[in-house]
């Protein structure tokens, strides 16, 4: 990616959004935000080939609605919080299992297992309307076409405003950061030669071939 013409500053993620999914991860319900953030050169636009990464065996698949913002500052309240939703897309948060099971056991940064090279896949963003109700967006995951998760955004812990008015309070937003909201349950594993497809009614259907 030419760094100089990336239109995107900055990836935030939400961890342990959907209550389900930290079920299945045997982790906690958390009491505000779990964030992290991903370099903007690991994004891979639909279409490419991800190539799977060589420093873990375990990758899977976290299909999630992608919110990029379309303004700078912070966001004091719930009502100033959709000012600042510029477009809405699909993404997988792509993370090596293996990689992170091993760093959280011993209290390390997750940066290896989620923060690497072609992590954070894109869709093509739609523009945001009122009409858009980012609280009822149904979404999945299909790989090599079986269905393996499927969510809709009115099952998020901490919902687009929420989540836009925590992130800001500690990071000023820019024009074009984009913030991963979160994944339902049916993370799972993807292999070489699997072809990886996000789907919603809304947003369109994406898709990528892990090479
Ligand atoms: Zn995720």
């Amino acid at each position: 990616m030419d760094a100089a013409a990336n239109p995107f500053p900055r990836v935030f993620c939400i961890g342990r959004n959907y209550a389900a999914h930290a079920r299945e991860m045997k982790s906690e319900i958390p009491e505000s935000p779990v964030v992290f953030t991903k370099p903007s050169t690991s994004i891979v636009r639909p279409g490419r080939i991800v190539q799977y990464p060589k420093h873990g065996s375990s990758l899977h698949h976290e299909a999630e609605v992608v919110v990029q913002i379309g303004r700078a500052g912070q966001a004091h309240s719930r009502e100033d919080a959709q000012a600042f939703v510029g477009g809405v897309g699909l993404g997988l948060d792509l993370t090596l299992r293996d990689v992170q099971a091993d760093l959280k056991q011993k209290g390390l940064p997750w940066e290896k297992s989620k923060a690497f090279d072609q992590s954070a896949l894109l869709s093509e963003v739609t523009a945001y309307s009122k009409e858009l109700d980012l609280h009822d967006i149904d979404f999945s995951c299909r790989v090599n076409g079986d269905l393996r998760q499927e969510g809709n955004t009115v099952d998020m812990l901490f919902d687009v405003e929420r989540l836009i008015v925590e992130v800001s309070a500690i990071w000023s937003l820019l024009p074009g950061d984009l913030m991963y909201t979160g994944t339902p349950e049916g993370v799972g594993p993807l292999e070489v030669g699997d072809r990886v497809t996000v789907e919603s009614g809304i947003l369109g259907t994406w898709s990528w071939e892990i090479g």
